[in-house]
Formats: C-alpha cells, sequence, structure tokens
C-alpha cells in the first residue's frame, strides 16, 4: 500500500509573503464585487485579497442589510486548516473567536443494521494510521471474499480511538505523529471574525441590497442596481448570495442540474443545547426515521440538527422527532429553526464575468460537511486562473469541468452513505436502498467491491470514487457491514495470511496515551510550533 503526504502550507511567517508574480494580470481587471458576506462571502474576499490586492486589484464586499446569513454550517473537513495557515492566521486566534472545537472525524449511528455494525467512525487519517491501513484493507477485502477476519473500521485507525477518549487531536511536544483534523465551530461569529480579518486586510465593504444585475450587450454584469444608492460597477461579480443565486442564476439563467434523484433530503432543522463538561473531538450523525440529526459539540453549546426529506414527512414531524433524539420535549423554551435546502449544483460555476462560490453555486447536504471545502477550492482555483491571467472561455470550461468533477465525486460519496443503508422501518430507508439513480463511476465501485477483487487499485489510479481517498471508501462500505452473510463466512484457509488484532490495538491504544485531553487543549490552545505544517494523507 502506498501512501502520499503532501504539504500544503507554508510556516506561519510567511503569511506576509507575497504570491510570486506569475503572469500579468489582465488589464480590465481592476475591481472584483463579490455580492454576499456569509462563510462564502468573506472567505472568498479573504483569498483574492491575498493574492491580489497587493497587485492593485480592488475587493468590495457588497452585503444586503435586509437579508441575513444561513446561520448553519458548524463541522469542517481538514482543509479548513489550510485555509487559515495559507492566511498566516493561528488557531489560538480564531478559535476561541468561534467557540471552535477539534473534529477527530464523524461518527454514524444506526445507518446499518447489521449485527456489530450499527454504528462506524470515519476517521480522518495520520501519519500512524501507515501503521494498519495494510492491515484494514487486507481484512476487508478478505472479508468480502468470505473469510471471518475482522474487518470494521473502528478498531484500525487512531483518530477513532482519540475520539472515544474525548482526546484532542493534539499530541505530546515528544511526540511526532500529527493528525489530520478538522472543525466545528459557530458558523456567525465565523463570519464576524472573517469579515473582520478582510477589512484588516483591504478589503471593501458596502451595505446594500442589490435588486438587479445589469447586462451588458454581450450579455455580461456591468454594474449591480442596489435598492437605495447607486448602481455598483465591477470587472469581475461573485455571486455568494446563497441559495438566491442572485447573479448566476437569477441574472444570467445558468442552469441548475438537481441532485434530488439520489438525494432525497430537502429540508432540515437546528436547534441548540447545552454542553457538558467533557466535550467530545467528533461529530455525531444519527439515522432517525426520514433522514439524520447532527449533534456537533462547541466551546460553549452544542448544534444539533435534523437533515430530512418533505417528500416523506413534515416540518412539524421532522421537530416533534428531533426533540425526542435529544430529550428536549415539545413546549422547551428553545425554538428550532427550519431552512430549506436546494440539492444540486449550477452548469457553470464561471459564467461570463461571473464566479459562484457557496451557496448559489450548489449544495450537497452536510452530512460529510464539505461546504467550506467547496467554497474554498472554487474561490481559490479562481485565483489561480486569474494568476495565469486566462480569462477565455476555454479557461472558463477547463474550471467549470474541475469544479463539476469536485460536486459529481462528493456527491457519489454521500449517496453512498444512503445506497448501502439496511434498515427497513420507514418508506424514507427502503426507498433509500432501492435507489438505482446512481452515477456510473459508483455503480462501478460497488460492483467492484462485491467481487472482492478490492477496490484500492482503481481509486489510487482515480479511475473511481474520485475526491475520497482509499481509506474513506473502505471505511464507509466495511463500516456499514457491505459484507456477506456472517453465517456464510469461513475460517481462514491454511496458509491464509490474516492478520491478528491484538498487537493493532496495543500500538493504538499505546499511541493515544500521547494525545491530550480535549477539553483541556481547548482552554488553552497552543500556538503552532515552529515548522508545523499541514500533512494531507492519502491512501
Ligand atoms: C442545514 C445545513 C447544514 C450545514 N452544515 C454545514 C457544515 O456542517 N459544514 C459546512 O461546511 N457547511 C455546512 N452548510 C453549508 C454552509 O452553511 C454554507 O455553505 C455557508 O454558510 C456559506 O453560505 P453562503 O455564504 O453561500 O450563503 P449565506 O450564508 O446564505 O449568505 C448569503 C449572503 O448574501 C447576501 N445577499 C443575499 N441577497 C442579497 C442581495 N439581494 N443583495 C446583497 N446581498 C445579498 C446576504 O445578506 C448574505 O450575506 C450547511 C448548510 C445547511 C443548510
Amino acid at each position: 500500500m502506498t501512501v502520499s503526504a503532501t504539504l500544503y502550507t507554508q510556516n506561519p511567517d510567511e503569511s506576509a509573503r507575497q504570491p510570486a508574480r506569475s503572469s500579468p494580470l489582465p488589464q480590465s481587471l481592476r475591481r472584483i464585487i463579490v455580492v454576499g458576506g456569509g462563510s462564502a462571502g468573506w472567505m472568498t474576499a479573504l483569498i483574492l485579497a491575498r493574492t491580489l490586492i497587493p497587485r492593485g486589484v480592488e475587493v468590495t464586499v457588497v452585503e444586503s442589510p435586509a437579508v441575513g446569513i444561513i446561520g448553519v454550517g458548524e463541522g469542517s473537513t481538514p482543509w479548513l486548516r489550510g485555509f487559515f495557515d495559507s492566511l498566516g492566521i493561528e488557531e489560538s486566534e480564531w478559535m476561541p473567536a468561534c467557540h471552535a472545537t477539534y473534529k477527530c472525524g464523524i461518527t454514524f449511528a444506526g445507518w446499518s443494521t447489521k449485527p456489530g455494525f450499527e454504528s462506524y467512525f470515519h476517521p480522518f487519517a495520520s501519519m500512524l494510521d501507515n501503521l494498519t491501513m495494510k492491515q484494514f484493507v487486507h481484512n476487508c477485502d478478505a472479508r468480502v471474499r468470505g473469510v471471518d477476519v475482522h474487518a470494521h473500521p473502528d478498531r484500525f485507525f487512531i483518530a477513532s480511538r482519540l475520539a472515544a477518549k474525548h482526546l484532542a487531536p493534539k499530541p505530546e511536544t515528544n511526540f511526532p505523529f500529527d493528525i489530520w483534523h478538522g472543525y466545528h465551530f459557530d458558523s456567525v461569529l465565523l463570519g464576524q471574525f472573517l469579515q473582520k480579518k478582510a477589512l484588516q486586510r483591504g478589503v471593501r465593504y458596502v451595505a446594500a441590497h442589490v435588486t438587479q444585475a445589469l447586462l451588458g450587450e454581450s450579455g455580461a454584469i456591468e454594474a449591480l442596481q442596489t435598492r437605495d444608492g447607486p448602481n455598483i460597477d465591477g470587472d469581475m461579480f461573485v455571486d455568494c448570495t446563497g441559495f438566491a443565486g442572485l447573479l448566476i442564476t437569477q441574472a444570467l439563467k445558468t442552469p441548475f442540474v438537481s441532485f434530488a434523484n439520489n438525494l432525497f433530503n430537502d429540508a432540515a432543522i437546528a436547534l441548540p443545547s447545552p454542553m457538558g463538561s467533557v466535550v467530545p473531538s467528533q461529530t455525531i450523525s444519527t439515522a432517525l426515521k426520514h433522514g439524520w440529526a447532527w449533534r456537533i459539540p462547541l466551546t460553549e453549546r452544542y448544534g444539533n440538527g435534523y437533515v430530512y426529506s418533505t417528500q416523506f414527512c413534515s416540518p412539524d414531524q421532522a421537530e416533534h422527532e428531533l426533540r425526542e433524539h435529544l430529550g428536549l420535549t415539545d413546549d422547551s423554551d428553545v425554538s428550532a429553526r427550519h431552512l430549506k435546502m436546494k440539492i444540486g449544483r449550477v452548469t457553470k460555476h464561471w459564467n461570463k464575468n461571473c464566479v459562484a462560490v457557496g451557496l448559489s453555486q450548489g449544495f450537497i447536504e452536510p452530512l460529510e460537511a464539505t461546504a467550506l471545502l467547496f467554497i474554498q477550492q472554487t474561490a481559490t482555483t479562481f485565483v489561480e486562473f486569474l494568476e495565469r491571467g486566462d480569462l477565455g472561455e476555454a479557461a472558463q470550461e477547463q474550471f467549470n469541468a474541475q469544479v463539476n468533477a469536485h460536486f459529481e465525486g462528493t456527491r457519489d460519496y454521500i449517496v453512498t452513505h444512503y445506497k448501502t443503508n439496511s434498515r427497513t422501518d420507514t418508506e424514507y430507508w427502503r426507498a433509500n436502498a432501492a435507489n438505482l439513480q446512481l452515477s456510473e463511476p459508483l455503480k462501478q465501485l460497488l460492483s467492484l467491491w462485491m467481487s472482492g477483487k478490492g477496490i484500492a487499485p482503481a481509486i489510487r489510479q482515480q479511475a473511481l470514487g474520485k475526491g475520497y481517498p482509499i481509506f474513506s471508501w473502505y471505511s464507509i462500505m466495511a463500516g456499514m457491514g457491505i459484507f456477506p452473510d456472517p453465517h456464510t463466512l469461513r475460517p481462514p484457509a491454511p496458509g491464509e495470511h490474516i492478520y491478528p488484532l491484538t498487537a493493532i490495538d496495543d500500538l493504538l491504544e499505546r499511541s493515544s496515551r500521547n494525545y491530550r485531553d480535549h477539553a483541556q487543549v481547548l482552554g488553552n490552545i497552543p500556538a503552532r510550533r515552529q515548522g508545523d505544517s499541514l500533512q494531507i494523507y492519502f491512501w
């Protein structure tokens, strides 16, 4: 099993470093207008500001005083660390400001009914997992072929051990094994923090409600008409207006591809609850009757919510079920927020002189907390294209193909959670399991798994399962118990190699003792050590 680690970021001192000057920016690019001041607007503004303000480009965020932000979205992938690192912003600064906690991964509870597989943990990977990945993949492949070996992911990854013990993915100073980790945070506070940073870094701000985009003869956007003030001119416009898609959809009429035929959830409810003295270092996603509930620990409270399908249950039923699940009665004075979700993506994220970032470009339900990653990657890739000085049609097509492939890959991984469920208690779960509207690559991956030949080579070559690494695909398939019926399993044949688990248990237990208590670490977040960098592990 080969392992590759990508060095993602730079030393803290480099935050002030100016990006290397590449091709000259097009003369026509002097003013970029970002419409929207949610997480997408401010993250994009900061990414643009870092590279473009030093090169004389003006970056302005326009935000409506009349339309609020969505105000949910409390979990991240590990890439968010790369975002802050690239801006030279320390965890010790942003995490307390956003009531943030560390995230080792996600427990999926109740998605499978197969004995022994009622719950599993989708870990973030680490250097230490080099020592156990080979055994995990070997055992999974053997079990699919009918050999009676242990192949549940939880016993093979250090992150699941840390999460189970409420430890932070932060080792003692003398233990050199870095862990790839994400975060939980208060999304409203995150928006405020990002806004403050962006303004400090030279981003301009205009509070104005945009009534419409004015198009020129070429069909590109020339200016924005506002409700009470003057028109706002720009050379390039970034649509961060959330589900409204004011520029990309309403003005430019960019077609939208719905994912509703294989992702049924279209609504959510959010509800806070009090935090105790133990602060977990994981998200818990529990399957309920018509969707799933999230439980996200922040330093000051839990964020909870229910993502469900209105085809199968009403908002009132969903709220009742969520409150029951949380042990909060219907008459509790904690009010719930009800939200609608539009699942899918636009066909062109970059259309004429407009780029859509955030919910305006599309959304895949939050089961793997990938939305901020889409924002980060879309904005970063756009800056790379600008730096190349190429804004032509071929560049736009290449950009759109890249972002669309990211959406499709992530969609397939999320669909797998539903397709592999074995619940039969409601029509919702039966319909998900019976759903045949799968992409060709996903069909091939599922049938390759069932063949027992192993899916690792196809994922490594990026032929199948794009967007998620080998350990994620093995974790989901094994974690859901997609193996032959236990009664049909045979003992390993003489000479057939199997990995005993005792050595792995021992290794993970000893290793876990080098990681620190989560609540304690949050009380005093250490500054990054000189030379620390984000290692991204892919198998
Ligand atoms: C239930 C749910 C759970 C989620 N969980 C996660 C998660 O765990 N992890 C994750 O990464 N993401 C999650 N997300 C997604 C995440 O919330 C969003 O991707 C993120 O907040 C970015 O939103 P946004 O900035 O695109 O839109 P919004 O927050 O909706 O911001 C839109 C902005 O546009 C402005 N605007 C709108 N109309 C106008 C106008 N006419 N003129 C001027 N300004 C205008 C508004 O004032 C606002 O500032 C979740 C989403 C939902 C629905």
